[in-house]
């Protein structure tokens, strides 16, 4: 069957037997043989992108600046009139750094599509029967997917299965309500996509429930692929630093040209010839105008967030890169994320007794094989209801797959000889209301002795107390005692452990209303067991570099309070005076304006829902600060947003959470979410460097050029060295910059103000007084020499300029340390930068064919030496800059 043709079958109307023939599938799905021979048939499952720039294009956008065009006209001017030698080398530097642009922008863009890749979306399907996790875009018609709360829609399906399954269909359909679907068949023909309730589509989200379905579209032959508009990926949107900049740099450009202007009309005013003063004017503005740091930004990030993938942190919207330095708040998960999400059952209060895990089996007896006997004892039920109130499943391999905290249950019910095999049998799943951490209950029904149906509840320990009315005692039941079982689960969440009950409930029939309010209450309480999930061992180092990094490191959870406490106080999370905790119902008593005027002092939140982190959010914001939010279910996603910083899980995060992050965490690690943002304010560290570099440099050109006849001096450089200048020293070791490993103190600082100017701190009277010594330096050499022999002095003045800002990029890789203290040789990119660029300088000056060319003159050992020695005088005021720096700290 072509693709064509599964699109136009109205496959809402089949029956799930006619589905599954038209399909040529079966209802265990495909074979693998068969899912590879249609993969080819088919085409990968992926909607086609945007086009991408060819290589071509971008190269060629490297000259639709209008500067460069302005130049090249200029030049080619130049050389019809006058000399065509100086517009082919004008020709050759402006292609040169036409290349070194394309490279960068090249490079960020593989930078970008390898993240993109990592990030590809992966989807449960059933295949040889078995249960297998393959990425999205393998999926083809035919195949049987699984789906749960959390997933985004991998395909168009045809629901086989469909467990209180609710699929939000904004995306499609506008409408924002979830549908609830079903497996039987509609008649009607033309149904709205919202109506065709057996159907799922690609790109919608499941926020509630489970159920399975049969492929019956994929890649473009999906509804989604149809939708065009939908398939601009959303543009990558610009920083907050290239939005300030690039409007800086718009005001700094007509500063520029009117500055050229200046020195054409001066020029021409003192009888030079026109079409030169034309070109240095216009080399001048092109060397100026820092029209190229948005571009070294988006670089800097793209390049930093591949980085950051080898540290276990995948950057999903690049902005997140830069503002991850100001991150005054990291609000965390506790399970999985603070701690190993490695869970076993330590303690297990039943039939009024707590005990230990290895007393258990004594409390039964061991089950017969025949099973004829419905088990009686408490401790057997206990087991009972862990095994089969539970999730997690066995794969093909005889793992356990699932939820650690049902992991650890089911563990648990199989080690004393109640394995899901023998109990599923027996007992089948009848009916289910799903788990979810709103509620925190989840709730099973199964067939029990005399015709009769069992309803298993489990979850937070105090919710099933409340909702029990009687206890299962070693005989029978009895009248529950509230007060006695709710002390009995605090002392064990007191210990750390995550607690969990469990209850039953005994039902003539199967209730037709699955509601939690008819179905959850009323119960016998089984049991309640303690789980062990030890802190991560790296979590205590992580929480106390927050603490020096001006981070304040907050727990979120729906566990207990006391369990949350414990591992809170071992983690360094909760530890002085003022220091408390807040409960998800506090919380949800307070106004958001009562709230803020306590948000500062609370380090623990429990038992939460995850509606309640938009609220933390919120009130933390409108105290100005800046928070990064962890998440990882369905209901994080609006709060992922809402952050600063979104962070999602990698490993245990639904899709609907990843796709509203700004972040994921490759192993859910909270150590990692330090890291990064160690490496964010890192990579803007050296932005700013970049910044503090180029204007610097540009500064100190426009300084020369325009001052030098103001005093009376011939223009000190030719078009060709302002051209050069700009080439070889903003090019290379501008971006060597970017490798500077972070400064010593880059942990032990505030966090930088998101607000705050590019300029501040010191950068903006920087760049003015060293650009204004850089010109005054260039000048000087020229007023000194500028009786030598022949055009020595323009030599010396090139060199001297080009020398100074090597210098300069030295001296400011760190903000404070001295060179010396960080060493030549811990940014080697930047030491080969520097040396390549005095070589190359020095080969202007010595190969004699380059002297026409460059117009440049070879210089004497006498010459050299002082050129050189000038060349230093910028990077020792700039290293005395810093000692002044440093004493004023000291003191
Ligand atoms: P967190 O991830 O912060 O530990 P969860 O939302 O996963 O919080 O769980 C909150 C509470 O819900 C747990 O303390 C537990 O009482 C209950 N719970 C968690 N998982 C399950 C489950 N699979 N079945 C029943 N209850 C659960
Ligand atoms: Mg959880």
């Amino acid at each position: 069957m072509s693709a064509e043709d599964t699109k136009s079958i109205n496959w809402h109307q089949f029956d799930l037997p006619d589905v599954v023939e038209k399909l040529e599938t079966s209802d265990q799905g495909l074979s693998s043989q068969e899912a590879q021979l249609r993969l080819e048939h088919y085409g990968p499952n992926l909607l086609i992108e945007k086009e991408r720039k060819s290589l071509g294009m971008m190269f060629l956008d490297q000259f639709k600046d209008f500067m460069i065009l302005v130049l090249i006209a200029a030049a080619v001017i130049a050389g019809v009139i006058g000399e065509p030698a100086d517009t082919i080398t004008i020709a050759v530097i402006v292609l040169l750094n036409a290349v070194l642009g394309f490279v960068q922008e090249y490079r960020a863009e593989k930078a970008m599509a390898a993240l993109k890749k990592m990030a590809a979306p992966s989807t449960t399907v059933i295949r040889d029967g078995q249960i297998e996790s393959i990425t999205a875009e393998q999926l083809v018609p035919g195949d049987l997917v699984v789906l749960e709360a959390g997933n985004v829609v991998p395909a168009d399906l045809r629901l086989t299965e469909a467990v209180q399954l609710q699929v939000d269909e904004a995306a499609l359909t506008g409408e924002s309500l979830p549908v609830e679907k079903q497996t039987e068949s509609l008649k009607k023909e033309d149904l709205a996509l919202g109506d065709r309730k057996n159907m799922s589509y690609k790109g919608t989200l499941v926020t509630f429930g489970r159920g399975r379905g049969l492929v019956v579209g994929t890649g473009m032959q999906t509804e989604l692929g149809q939708i065009a508009v939908l398939l601009q990926d959303q543009e990558e949107g610009r920083t907050p630093l290239q939005k300030r900049l690039s409007l800086f740099s718009q005001k700094l450009a007509y500063a520029v040209l009117a500055i050229c202007a200046i020195v054409f009309l001066a020029g021409l005013m003192r009888g030079e010839p026109p079409l030169l003063m034309l070109l240095t004017a216009i080399s001048l503005a092109v060397a100026a105008i820092p029209e190229a740091l948005p571009a070294v930004i988006t670089i800097s990030l793209a390049l930093g967030a591949r980085k950051l993938v080898k540290q276990h942190a995948l950057i999903r919207k690049l902005p997140a890169v830069e503002t991850l330095g100001s991150v005054t708040y990291i609000c965390s998960d506790k399970t999985g994320t603070l701690t190993l999400n490695r869970m076993t059952v330590e303690q297990v209060y039943v039939a009024g007794q707590v005990c230990e895990i290895d007393n258990l089996a004594s409390f039964h007896s061991a089950p017969t094989s025949e099973g004829t006997s419905v088990e009686k004892n408490p401790s057997d039920k206990l087991l009972i209801a862990l095994a089969l109130c539970n999730d997690a499943q066995l794969d093909g391999s005889d793992e356990i797959i699932g939820d650690p905290t049902e992991i650890a249950l089911f563990e648990l019910a199989q080690q004393k000889g109640f394995t899901r095999e023998r109990l599923d049998e027996k007992y089948p799943r009848l009916a289910e209301i799903p788990f979810d951490s709103e509620r925190k209950l989840m709730t099973t029904f199964h067939p029990w002795e005399n015709g009769q149906v069992i309803s298993f509840t489990k979850g937070a320990a105090e919710k099933i107390i409340e909702r029990s009315e009687q206890s299962l005692a070693s005989e029978g039941q009895s009248e529950i005692n509230h007060s006695e079982v709710l002390e009995v689960s605090e002392q064990i969440a007191g210990n750390g452990l995550r607690t969990l009950g469990l209850g039953l409930r005994i039902w003539d029939a199967l209730p037709e209303t699955l509601t939690s309010e008819l179905v959850e209450s009323n119960l016998v309480l089984i049991g309640i067991v303690g789980m062990l999930d030890p802190p991560r061992p790296e979590a205590e180092e992580s929480v106390a570099q927050c603490r020096s990094a001006g981070i304040h490191p907050v727990m979120i959870t729906g566990d207990h309070p006391l369990t949350a406490e414990v591992i809170a106080r071992r983690v360094g999370i909760l530890r002085g005076q003022g220091e408390s905790v807040m409960t998800g119902q506090e919380l949800g008593q307070l106004s958001l304006d009562e709230f803020e005027n306590k948000v500062e002092k609370i380090r623990v939140y429990a038992r939460v829902a995850p509606k309640q982190k938009l609220k933390i959010i919120k009130a933390l914001q409108d105290k100005g600060h800046f928070v990064a939010m962890t998440g990882d279910g369905v209901n994080d996603a609006p709060a992922l947003k809402r952050a600063d910083i979104g962070v999602a899980m990698g490993i245990t995060g639904t899709d609907v959470s990843k796709e509203a992050s700004h972040m994921l965490l490759l192993d859910d690690n909270f150590a990692t979410i330090v890291k990064t943002v160690k490496e964010g304010r890192r990579i803007f560290d050296n932005i700013r460097k970049f910044i503090k570099y180029t204007m610097t440099s540009n500064l100190g050109e426009i300084w020369t050029i325009f001052l030098a006849p103001l005093l009376g001096l011939p223009i000190p450089l030719l078009p060709i060295h302002i051209l050069w200048i700009n080439l070889v020293t903003d090019g290379v070791p501008g971006l060597a910059l970017a490798a500077e490993p972070g400064e010593r103190n880059i942990m032990s600082r505030p966090p930088r103000d998101p607000q705050e100017s590019i300029f501040a701190r010191g950068l903006g009277t920087h760049i003015i007084w060293v650009g204004l010594l850089m010109g005054a330096i260039s000048i000087m050499t020229q007023a000194w020499f500028i009786d030598a022999k022949q055009t020595h002095w323009q030599t010396m003045v090139f060199t001297v300029l080009c020398l100074s800002q090597m210098g300069h990029v030295l001296a400011i890789r760190s903000e404070e340390e001295s060179f010396f203290a960080q060493g030549a040789l811990s940014n080697m990119p930047l030491l080969g930068a520097v040396l390549l660029t005095f070589i190359l300088q020095m080969l202007t000056i010595y190969v004699p064919f380059l002297n026409p060319i460059f117009k440049t003159m070879p210089l004497s050992a006498g010459e050299l030496a002082i050129t050189l020695a000038l060349s230093t005088l910028v990077f020792l005021a700039v290293e005395i800059e810093k000692i002044i720096k440093r004493s004023r700290k000291n003191n």
